[in-house]
């Protein structure tokens, strides 16, 4: 019997797995600069907090998630995004007491049953932030510049910033009103999924991606143009300090958020780079989601992006060399008691903090060092009776060529004074 990785899920292999280590060092390093820290929530909760805070009528809780039942009868799903696992951490821990901004980041694998294709995985990864407690447009202004911050660190310069309103409590509901009103006479002609939205959720019938839904969008009234004297002033400040700050955002009507705790910012970032899922970046404003979750009233803001996806449009723009990670020394074994002091020093020089390979297959010297050029590794000795004997050796630089005499005991400093380090 054969097993095959599950649809959707990909092994990520060496030396792949380093520039998935290094472009998560970029990220934890932007991240740092920006003054957030790292939370880890756990890979699954219970499904109630994401019925809940992701909304019922989402393709996320309707089609997507992994949802079982234990062996207690309870039903968890595996975390299909971040935001509701960070808030339900947020409100049980009390770090509003600890903070009266407090300022997150992750980097984690999401779960969601989707159809698989080119940057559609289902399991896949995420970074994103939470600022949670801010009301101010600069707080917003901060969670974006970080996402930007983030691609630049990346190397990623060809990329588009769209940013809207979503409204709140106050102005939305006459200008759902208005929307339907648009929808109404045309609502046989709407999808099946849109005529849905139109009861529960109609501003999302403007992200429909079905073509008669977007031709019969053309025209529909947008909630920018209708907000509130307050959601206008933080859209406004919004814009003019992502301005001082030199990042050229578009504003773009359609992006919408159906939930009612979304709330006044929404913003999306895309590459040209991803084809027909573009999408980089996604976040926004959701100052009712606390109190939705249970917690005190609490103003929030926070942005999602893809590691795959960043890495495809960084493959693109910013390609970069998956690092070697050669040893710094191959420590071959001539006979019997060459091979258990070469042992002992492949620790030594491992303690040392020297990335040091030695011999485990009794393989012939010959093909040790065979195997030592194939590890591009920078130095290597050979130990034998010989050498055991007179505590002496030849260390052998693989580029140059050249030999070193050296005692035994002298190596690993040899080789550290050599290499810096590793
Ligand atoms: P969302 O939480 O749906 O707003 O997604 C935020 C970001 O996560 C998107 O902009 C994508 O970069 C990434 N993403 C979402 N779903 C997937 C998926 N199934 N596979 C890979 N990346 C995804």
């Amino acid at each position: 019997m054969k097993f095959r990785s599950v649809k959707g899920t990909k092994d990520i292999l060496p030396p792949e797995s380093y520039l998935w280590q290094r472009t998560e060092e970029t990220i934890r390093s932007v991240m740092h600069n920006f003054n957030y820290r790292e939370i880890r929530t756990p890979a699954f909760e219970e499904t109630s907090l994401f019925a809940r805070s992701i909304g019922e009528l989402t393709d996320i809780v309707g089609k997507e998630m992994y949802t079982f039942t234990d062996r207690s009868g309870t039903s968890l799903t595996l975390k299909p995004e971040m935001t509701a696992a960070v808030v339900r951490a947020y409100i049980q821990n009390n770090l509003g007491e600890q903070s009266s901004l407090v300022k997150v980041y992750y980097l984690s694998p999401m779960f969601r049953q989707e159809r698989p294709q080119a940057g559609r995985l289902r399991q896949f990864h995420q970074y994103g932030a939470e600022a949670i407690g801010g009301e101010g447009f600069s707080v917003d202004a901060d969670v974006i510049a970080l996402a930007v911050a983030v691609l630049e660190g990346a190397g990623i310069s060809d990329y588009r910033v769209r940013v809207n309103s979503v409204g709140c409590g106050k102005c939305r509901p006459a200008y759902r009103e208005e929307l339907r009103a648009f929808f109404r006479p045309e609502l046989d002609r709407l999808s099946e999924e849109s005529r849905e939205r139109y009861e529960q959720n109609v501003m999302r019938i403007l992200d429909s991606k079905n073509d008669t839904d977007r031709e019969l969008s053309i025209g529909a009234p947008l909630m920018k143009d209708h907000l509130c004297g307050e959601c206008a002033a933080h859209f406004t400040g919004l814009r003019e300090t992502l301005k001082l700050l030199g990042i050229d955002a578009e504003v773009d009507g359609t992006i919408v958020r159906g939930l009612d705790y979304y709330t006044k910012t929404a913003f999306e970032i895309t590459s040209a780079d991803l084809g027909s899922q573009d999408a980089l970046v996604g976040g926004g404003r959701y100052d009712l989601l606390v109190a939705e979750l249970g917690g005190k009233s609490t103003p929030a803001v926070g942005f999602a992006a893809g590691l795959e996806r960043l890495l495809m449009v960084m493959e693109k723009q910013a390609p970069r060399e998956a690092p070697a990670l050669s040893p710094g020394i191959f420590i071959a074994a001539a006979d019997e008691p060459g091979r258990k002091r070469a042992l002992i020093k492949t620790m030594e020089a491992r303690r040392g903090g020297i990335r040091a390979e030695t011999d485990y297959l009794g393989r012939s010297l010959k093909s040790q060092m065979r195997e030592a050029d194939r590890q591009n590794a920078l130095f290597s000795i050979v130990i034998g009776k010989k050498e055991v004997e007179s505590g002496k050796g030849v260390l052998k630089n693989m580029q140059s060529g050249e030999e070193i005499p050296v005692t035994l005991d002298s190596l690993v400093a040899e080789v550290q004074k050599r290499t810096g380090g590793a």
